[in-house]
């Protein structure tokens, strides 16, 4: 017999009123859901029917396995509606087809794949393709070329802007490139990619193009004054991702995948027949899933209506204009070129004098203590080495309407507190820490750039990464090694600041910028291991 120690409170065993009062203290812990506090991961109506709705529904259907819509048609019939209103929303026709995904980032998996294998057919199977596309682009897509061993290339945009330029992208098209992917908008600061001068580029050429609208899709059909065309009405977008959990506000687990042609759809499709088990066809990622998303993105769609969307997204327009106007009046920020959709960034105003201006992540941490929580995103250096500036990214919600003039006082108050202060990319307790770190790593034989990392003992890995984040007080056992960092110039002493347990540091524009300063496989080590002590038991 097997000896185990017990993980379950014993308190709760055979008890649900005490299991759903413990999940409801559990809640506490977390981030404010409602009420447009939080400015990225929700999407707030404001309409608690609808919650309630999305709730009932999913209740309904929780025995159900979506994986087998001919078993459970229910689950089919609410997936086609949900392609249909995707579809004329996009103004696809009858050849468009897709399915509905678990989210933005299975969506963009699928079409990069897609395109991949496509590409491949009529040249070697294990050809390596090029995806372009701005440097903009989500992260989504870096996954993409990861896990399917592809190149991404990344089209630098105009620093001052955002913005990428139409002649940049297509510049770089040719035969080995399996994928051109824009944006509408993109996620770091909402500019809207040139799909309208792209894409009939990329369909002489015989280049597949996805347009990412996993942010934009459920939004941009109902906004104002979209510069230019970017769905199915463009000839040469061969797919498009849109997220239901997103600006549909649905729960999350939900997106959309279009295709132009039956035959790019069919070719997303797994199929096989070569196994002793049931046969495994299925359009998505995931085997067994959850209808719950499904159900509950279904009936939101129902619920608003066209209508409905194109009341939600007014809303969300004009707190996204009042937000624009009132942070450019803020000496020391601006808003990051022309944003398209509910969602913008802001950036210093290099414009004034450096002790004028605010940096975007100390007002980031700084408005923390008032309530509200916007969204550090790192500078960073292109492939052309040109550097991308630290920016706040917001996300507005309909909540957002009406609340925009306590936003804009807040944001006001907390760059009059921050303004002038240096960026922590500047700070010597950062740059000491930076050093610090990268002496640890030399010395357990990791390269300038972090070469030779993989071949660095578990053991020793794991000794010298709790001490360092000991010394960035992150997580909470560890010991040795964290001289190493602490003990040159106090690198460990402010970030310190939120001491123990696995919770993150309540200064995050030190770490961010620790992460930007450090060569990227040791930074993505370093956080790897933040994010894996966070769930470790
Ligand atoms: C959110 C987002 C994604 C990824 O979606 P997830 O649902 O978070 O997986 C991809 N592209 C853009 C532009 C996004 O905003």
């Amino acid at each position: 017999m097997r000896e185990y120690h017990e993980q379950t409170r014993p308190e709760l065993a055979g008890n649900p009123d005490a299991i759903i009062a413990a999940v409801r203290e559990l809640r506490s812990l977390d981030a404010p859901t409602h009420g447009g506090r939080v400015l990225s991961y929700v999407y707030d109506t404001g309409i608690s029917e609808i919650d309630d709705l999305a709730g009932d529904v999913a209740r309904i259907v929780q025995p159900l396995n979506a994986l087998d819509p001919t078993t459970f048609p229910s689950v089919a019939v609410m997936e086609r509606d949900l392609i249909a209103f995707a579809r004329e929303m996009l103004h696809g026709g009858s050849d468009v087809a897709g399915n509905v995904t678990s989210g933005g980032t299975e969506s963009c998996l699928l079409a990069v794949r897609t395109a991949r294998d496509l590409w491949r057919v009529g040249r070697d199977r294990f050809a390596i393709g090029r995806i372009v596309a701005p440097t903009t682009v989500h992260a989504a897509f870096r996954k993409a070329a990861k896990y399917f061993d592809m190149i991404l290339d990344e089209v630098p945009v105009d620093p001052a802007t955002g913005q990428v330029s139409a002649a940049d992208v297509i510049e770089r098209m040719g035969d080995d490139v399996a994928l051109v992917v824009l944006s509408t908008p993109n996620y770091p600061y909402a500019g809207l990619d040139p799909v309208a001068e792209v894409a009939p580029v990329a369909l002489e050429q015989g280049i597949a193009l996805h347009v990412d609208a996993c942010i934009g899709g459920f939004a941009l059909p109902w906004w104002k004054g979209v510069a230019h065309a970017w769905d199915f009405a463009v000839p040469g977008v061969t797919s498009i991702s849109a997220d239901l959990h997103k600006y549909g506000f649905a729960p999350k687990g939900a997106s959309i995948l279009l295709h132009k042609g039956h035959a790019r759809h069919r070719a997303q499709y797994f199929s096989i027949t070569d196994w002793p088990g049931y046969p495994v066809v299925n359009p998505t990622m995931l085997g067994s899933k959850s209808a719950a998303p499904i159900a509950s993105a279904w009936a939101i769609v129902q619920y608003l209506g066209t209508a409905g969307f194109a009341e939600q997204v007014a809303l969300m327009q004009t707190a996204t204009a009042e937000l624009v106007a009132g942070l450019n009046q803020i000496e020391g920020l601006r808003v990051q070129g022309e944003p398209t959709g509910p969602l913008l960034a802001v950036v210093a105003d290099e414009s004034v004098a450096p002790d004028r201006r605010v940096n975007p992540h100390k007002l980031v941490d700084d408005i923390r203590a008032s309530g509200w929580i916007l969204q550090s995103q790192p500078g960073q250096v292109q492939t052309d080495g040109t550097l991308l500036p630290q920016s706040a990214h917001l996300t507005i919600t309909p909540v957002t309407h009406g609340k925009t003039g306590d936003l804009l006082a807040a944001i006001s108050a907390s760059a009059d507190r921050v303004r002038g202060v240096a960026g922590a990319l500047e700070s010597p307790m950062v740059l000491g820490g930076v050093a610090a770190i990268k002496a640890q790593f030399a010395a357990l034989g990791v390269g300038e750039n972090g070469e030779g990392l993989e071949q660095v003992p578990a053991e020793v890995m794991d000794q010298a990464l709790a001490g360092l984040l000991l010394a960035l007080g992150v997580g909470g056992s560890g010991g040795a090694g964290s001289e190493a960092v602490a003990g040159s110039g106090g690198a460990g002493s402010d970030l310190a600041g939120s001491g123990a347990g696995s919770e993150l540091p309540a200064n995050m524009s030190d770490l961010l910028a620790i992460a930007q300063l450090l060569p990227e496989p040791i930074a993505t080590r370093i956080l790897t291991e933040v994010l894996a002590q966070v769930i470790a038991p």
